[in-house]
């Protein structure tokens, strides 16, 4: 059998007798939606990453763009705002935007990091720059010491993309934490998943936080009464019992990751192989394995050949994407070339050393094409 890139039916599976204990207690209790387990999951999450508020929403994607709508509505961003976002990233946070009138910029990402470049986020700061939106992609913290400086000397929003990062911390600050508010996914295959869709807004702003716990229910503070033309974003009660069962073990499988990148980083010893570049390895999340390679297809094709999965995040940028043919397509050289060279490796709570050993030989009989 492969190694899987990640089995999500493993994953479930060591908590099954728990999940179904609490799925019963959910389809007991007769109460679906905006519960007491919305209500008890929100505080337990809002605790753990060390922020104020969470909100649960119904995805990643509408925790990133009901940010941006809440701020909209509290005044602090107009149509038509630019917004700094990677380039070398997932479509989400341009699609959230996109979808609130705002006009987001890609910007090129340091490439040992993979995350958003400093001196290119300055470069792109202009009159009409209202936000930036880092992400920590495949789990690693963005600069959470220079962004935060840079966005209050320009007086521009920071919104984190946490969707890969739960757990990701900095000087026992989490992931979340480091800006005006953050956004999560519970997409089942995060860090922290849930058996659906889910996300959630966290933050230290009050405002925001009621504002979108308004926006998420239609715009509705108190039953009967609108104050925002909102719309319907909720995490179920099922999915938030689901999320505080997991949430108790996300540490311990968060051990397990970094325990298996620190024997990728050991065992994978090749001339063509690059490994990812962790100067700090608690700001390391490892949601995703990525490592680098001039023949990436034919290390993937190596790599099937040997009973080892892997997959490529990501083989299109958005601003190269078909839904974005209407944004300056200035080339973007840095998250090409890493386009055409990155490829993830299996990783999850549930490898067996036996498969990591196996990930390892395959990458090390790699013989590149010249
Ligand atoms: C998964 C992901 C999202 C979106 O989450 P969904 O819950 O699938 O909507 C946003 N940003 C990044 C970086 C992601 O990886």
């Amino acid at each position: 059998m492969d190694v899987p890139f990640l089995s999500l039916k493993d994953v479930n599976a060591g908590y099954a007798d728990e999940l179904k204990a609490a799925a019963a207690r959910v389809i007991d209790s007769g109460w679906y939606i905006l519960g007491e387990e919305l209500t008890a999951f929100e505080h337990e999450f809002a605790a753990w990453c060390g922020v104020g508020h969470a909100v649960g929403v119904g995805n990643g994607l509408d925790a990133l763009a009901l940010i941006l709508r809440g701020y909209k509505q509290l005044g602090r961003l107009r149509e038509g705002d630019e917004v700094i976002v990677p380039a070398n990233t997932f479509i989400a946070g341009f699609l959230a935007i996109s979808e609130n009138r705002l006009v987001p910029v890609p910007v090129e990402p340091d490439a040992a990091s993979f995350n958003l470049d400093l001196a290119s986020v300055e470069r792109a700061i202009g009159p009409r720059t209202r936000a930036i939106m880092p992400v920590h992609l495949y789990g690693q913290l963005a600069d959470i010491t220079a962004l935060p400086a840079l966005a209050r000397r320009h007086k521009l929003l920071l919104i984190e993309d946490a969707a890969q990062a739960h757990g990701a911390s900095a000087d026992g600050r989490k992931a979340g934490s480091f800006g005006d508010a953050a956004a999560f996914s519970f997409f089942p295959t995060k860090n922290l998943g849930a058996l659906g869709d889910g996300g959630a807004v966290v933050t230290n702003d009050e405002q925001l936080a009621m504002c979108v716990a308004a926006l998420r229910n239609y715009g509705s503070e108190a039953k009967h009464r609108h104050v925002y033309q909102g719309l319907n974003s909720r995490l179920d009660e099922m999915q938030a019992a689901m999320l505080r069962v997991k949430l108790k073990y996300v540490e311990e499988d968060l051990a397990w990751r970094r325990h298996v990148a620190r024997r990728y980083r050991q065992g994978i010893r090749h001339p063509e192989i690059a490994l990812p570049v962790v100067p700090w390895e608690e700001r390391h999340a490892w949601h995703l394995f990525v490592v680098r390679c001039r023949a990436r297809d034919a290390l993937q094709r190596h790599l099937q050949a040997h009973g080892v999965q892997s997959q490529v995040h990501y083989p299109v940028p958005p601003h190269l994407q078909p839904a974005y043919k209407g944004l300056n397509r200035a080339r973007l050289p840095v998250t090409e070339l890493l386009q055409r060279e990155v490829l993830s490796l299996p990783m999850g709570p549930t490898l067996r050393e036996a498969d990591v050993d196996r990930v390892i030989r395959a990458c090390q009989s790699f013989e590149c094409p010249p």
